[in-house]
């Protein structure tokens, strides 16, 4: 397969099609980016990253961040402790959705929800500033010495979390926040607001495609874990349209409102796109046509 073609012809297909949605705008910062930015990439088990378009060109990573803790969190010895704190079904509900904590007991359905996120975020910084603990492992994962917090889309996120604040209380009301709530908020907030772009988040998520193994070898999940990641992304991992991603493009993805969606080839490559506007669910409109292109063409889909 001729990636480097491939992903021209996606680009080009891409951009013939208008449709780009809506930028976030409830994150002042994210409704500055310009809509018309498309950029994707692939990496392959070895490492080599292609791409087309942005793809060098960092963007927020907002929910896709929640990936890395998960697997973070599962990682530790006490990493299965999680899942007494949080289910793994879809939730069929928006990301931010307070109604079903309150009849689930405080209990969110699964890590990749906003309620769920926050839980995860609890249980790493156990072992330290959550969103400390993501950096360094995305800084060495992707290469990229220089991966950063972008302070301002931290700070304005930060002014306007209310809703995540709501729901932080709402399960620390239930018991199940370890922190105190204005600690885990601000290590969520930083770990959405680690700036990275498609070839960084390509290279970050290959140990997902190699059945758990670092880029250097050495061995971050077992195989069942990776897997369970792997479950949990294409059950849950493109907010309440999961179904209809996992039927349109079949593939282990996580998407997050700064516009990027990551999607998993298990034992082949990963591939990251990036493009801003978004549908009323939240996953990019372009991103997720591209992705729909790339499982079409290449026939790489995991069914
Ligand atoms: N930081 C965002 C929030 O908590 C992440 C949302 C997302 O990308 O799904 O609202």
């Amino acid at each position: 397969m001729d990636l480097a073609s491939l992903l021209d012809r996606i680009a080009f297909d891409v951009e013939a099609d208008d449709a780009r949605g809506k930028v976030a705008d409830y994150i002042p910062a994210l409704a500055r980016v310009d809509p018309d930015r498309f950029g994707m990439a692939v990496a392959e088990l070895d490492g080599t990253v292609y791409g087309v378009g942005d793809w060098r060109q960092p963007f927020s990573i907002q929910s896709m961040s929640k990936v890395f803790t998960l697997a973070l969190v599962l990682a530790q010895a006490e990493g299965a402790d999680l899942w007494d704190r949080v289910g793994r079904e879809p939730s069929g509900d928006p990301f931010n959705s307070l109604v079903q904590l309150e009849h689930e007991d405080g209990i969110p359905r699964n890590p990749f929800i906003n309620a769920g996120a926050l839980v995860v975020t609890d249980e790493l910084a156990r072992y330290g500033d959550a969103a400390e603990e993501l950096l360094t492992f995305l800084r060495k994962e992707s290469g990229t010495p220089t991966l950063a917090f972008d302070a301002e889309v931290a700070t304005s996120e930060a002014e306007h979390a209310d809703r995540n604040r709501a729901l932080a209380y709402f399960m620390a009301a239930y018991g199940n926040m370890r922190h105190p709530v204005p600690e885990v908020l601000d290590q969520y907030v930083r770990q959405c607001a680690i700036s990275m772009s498609c070839a960084d988040l390509a290279r970050s998520s290959l140990f997902l495609a190699r059945h758990g193994i670092r880029n250097d070898g050495s061995r971050l999940l077992g195989q069942s874990e990776a897997k369970r990641v792997n479950a949990v992304m294409l059950t849950c991992g493109t907010y309440d349209a999961a179904g209809q991603f996992a039927y349109r493009v079949g593939l282990p993805a996580k998407s997050g409102v700064g516009g990027g969606i990551l999607a998993i080839v298990p034992g082949r490559c990963t591939v990251c796109v990036w493009s801003p506007g978004l549908d009323k669910r939240g996953n990019s409109v372009a991103g997720a046509t591209a992705l729909d292109l790339f499982t079409t063409l290449t026939g790489w889909s995991i069914f």
